[in-house]
């Protein structure tokens, strides 16, 4: 590409959206399709995706076409271009003939410079031969991995996406996915036909995001005290299973105090949509939702995630956690799980409908998610290694000498490295679970559930035992050394590590091939001891953004202002109220008027003039002209 089209680039990512320099692959991406050519980009969520199309098609002739899932979001979409002066429209089924007309007029007329639509209205010949009547500089598809039959975000519709490629060969494509596995890129590939595209696979470290996984002991204690001691106020998302326990979390945190609403795909369209709206527009909501909900959401302040069961996959566990910190503020993803969602998994995997193959993808993809689970090691290394990348980041040069013996490969941003879990030596521990299932199969041709497992180990008088005669069992009483609690995260432990099994019907035990090398002593077997009672956290304690040194103000707005000098704070918070009212008068998400970072930037640098504000990076042209005198009022306010 030539130097002008370069510049012209750079100079659009300045004037427009006020940013000093691109990102990581950004530049080179741009290029590409700016040249005309295609592009697979996967990178993290908060990388800055969006860039890679907009910025090529306001600098090529003709307008970016979009197309992407997310209907609901679409209007937000537009309107934070349009506040950047950018004249972007959208075609879906939530528009009335009239706007729709209007649209179309638009676009034939060369009036807009982005485009979005749903996959679904490319069905018709009618929406293709609109397409014929303008100019298209090149169509961008957005959350890519909708085509990959096998990841839970799949679209019929996206299937159908490879015609555009035939329809309009010389116009550039650029498909963007934060999904990271190799498997779902080749799919990509495949099905969208971008053989010929660039690929562009960035590091997905998130390292401003804290990972934790806890064990469970009364969650929603648990949820209550990460909220309360470390996010008081702060916007986050708790995942959880079921649609009730959504509901029920929810009403929870609001007895509690907590501003929560519940999401999940048995509400209504409105009620979801409106739950939606309130937390991309309102400071400080926390969103209780099953997996339906997260797709696309780009509120830059996400705080938290936390997860109250466990998720079946890494991908997905990867895609939740990662809606977390997209502004590059510290973060904290918090997963707690306990034996119950081990044996709950593996019984859905056992009744699930479908083949044996099925079943066997669904066991690798929890087995993958439970290792991260019980790792000692660092969380992060072994989230970025399932996705076949090294941590630090593949960019970062690599000592030219491997450096010998001791490798560190800790993030000293997640739970393992800030306090690296003891481990012990299982092996007794675990020939007495497995002897105890297995005398009550062999002797009794019985099978029992956890508790009795662990009443019987315990030497406990109950009833049960009593009626079945367990207590002349030699396995009877073996146990005492250890709590009731101990032995289920030694099942719960055993069961991860695939040395016990879980029938389907009753939720009872079984014995695995694997578990005769336990018994047969030809294998031994390492455990984690769990970190319970700090499930709340670790004090602040935080890797490499350094959000301890500054001491917590008013809790309102606790996440945000982690970077900033106290002496700041006061102008930060009338900048925030003067944006809220911007926002709100307006109807738009805050941070389509200024993201925190900006304001923050603004808080600290003090501009005494439009000049000096212009300087601020996310402050472009059409804002500076729009906001520039009242920020410079609250400024010189605050100031006074
Ligand atoms: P993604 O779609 O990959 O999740 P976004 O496109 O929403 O990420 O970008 C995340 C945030 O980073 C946005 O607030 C965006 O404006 C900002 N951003 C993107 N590129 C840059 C850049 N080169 N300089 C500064 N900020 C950027
Ligand atoms: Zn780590």
């Amino acid at each position: 590409m030539s130097k002008t089209e370069s510049g012209a680039a750079l100079e659009v990512l300045r004037r427009v959206f006020g940013y000093d320099a691109f990102r990581g692959d950004q530049a080179a991406i741009i290029d590409t399709v700016v040249r005309g050519e295609d592009a697979l980009v996967l990178m993290p969520t908060g990388g800055g995706k969006s860039l890679c199309y907009q910025i090529p098609a306001l600098v090529r002739p003709g307008t970016g076409v979009v197309i992407s899932p997310l209907i609901a979001l679409m209007q937000d979409q537009v309107d934070a271009l349009a506040a950047l002066g950018v004249r972007a429209a959208f075609l879906n089924s939530t528009l009335d003939l009239d706007a729709r007309r209007k649209v179309e007029r638009a676009f034939v007329a060369g009036e807009l410079d982005l485009l979005y639509l749903a996959p679904e209205g490319l069905r018709t010949e009618a929406a293709m031969s609109l397409l014929d009547r303008g100019a298209i500089s090149l169509f961008a598809i957005d959350e890519a991995h909708c085509v990959s039959q096998w990841g839970h975000d799949f679209r019929p519709d996206y299937l159908e996406l490879s015609v555009l490629h035939q329809r309009w060969p010389g116009v550039p494509r650029i498909a963007l996915t934060a999904t990271a596995t190799a498997a779902t890129r080749a799919e990509i590939v495949e099905r969208l036909a971008l053989d010929a595209a660039r690929q562009f696979v960035s590091s997905f470290d998130r390292p401003n995001i804290q990972y934790r996984i806890v064990g469970k002991d009364r969650p929603d204690k648990q949820l209550l005290a990460l909220l309360r001691t470390e996010h008081h106020g702060d916007a986050g998302i708790v995942y959880c299973l079921s649609r009730a326990s959504t509901e029920r979390v929810a009403e929870m945190l609001c007895e509690n105090g907590i501003d929560a609403l519940p999401y999940h795909a048995g509400l209504s369209t409105q009620v979801r949509a409106a739950n939606q709206a309130r937390f991309l527009r309102e400071d400080g909501l926390v969103m209780v939702a099953t997996i339906a909900f997260g797709m696309g959401i780009d509120k830059p302040d996400v705080r938290f995630v936390a997860h109250l069961d466990l998720p079946k996959s890494v991908e997905g566990y990867y895609q939740e956690t990662g809606r977390a910190g997209r502004d590059g503020g510290p973060s904290t993803a918090c997963l707690a799980y306990g034996l119950a969602d081990v044996v709950q998994q593996r019984r859905l995997i056992e009744l699930s409908e479908g083949d044996a193959a099925h079943k066997r993808n669904l066991t690798r993809h929890l087995n993958a998610m439970l290792a991260l689970c019980e790792t000692v090691e660092c969380r992060r290394t072994q989230l970025l290694a399932y996705f076949g990348q090294a941590h630090p980041s593949p960019e970062q040069p690599q000592p030219p000498v491997a450096e010998p013996a001791e490798i560190t490969t800790g993030c000293g941003n997640c739970d393992t490295c800030l306090q690296p879990p003891a481990s012990w030596d299982g092996t007794i521990a675990a020939q007495k679970v497995l002897s105890a299932v297995f005398r009550l199969a062999k002797e009794r041709g019985q099978s029992f559930g956890v508790g009795q497992i662990i009443d019987i180990l315990r030497g406990r008088d109950t009833e049960k035992v009593r009626r079945f005669r367990h207590n002349q069992l030699t396995v009877f009483n073996v146990g005492g050394d250890l709590s009731e609690g101990q032995w289920r995260t030694v099942i719960r432990q055993l069961l991860a590590q695939g040395l016990l099994a879980v029938e389907p019907e009753h939720s009872t035990l079984r014995l695995t091939e694997e578990s005769g090398d336990v018994l047969g002593g030809r294998r031994q077997v390492n455990l984690r001891v769990d970190v319970v009672a700090r499930a709340a956290g670790h004090g602040g304690k935080r890797g490499r953004t350094g959000a301890a040194s500054t001491s917590r103000p008013a809790p309102a707005s606790a996440g945000s202002t982690l970077e900033l000098a106290s002496a700041d704070l006061p102008l930060f918070e009338a900048l925030r109220a003067w944006r809220a009212g911007e926002a709100k008068a307006m109807g738009l998400p805050a941070y389509i008027v200024f993201t925190d970072a900006t304001l923050r930037g603004i808080a600290t640098a003090r501009p005494t003039s439009l000049d000096g504000l212009s300087q601020i990076s996310g402050v472009g042209e059409t804002k500076l002209a729009r906001y520039g005198e009242a920020v410079l009022q609250v400024v010189s306010v605050s100031a006074g």
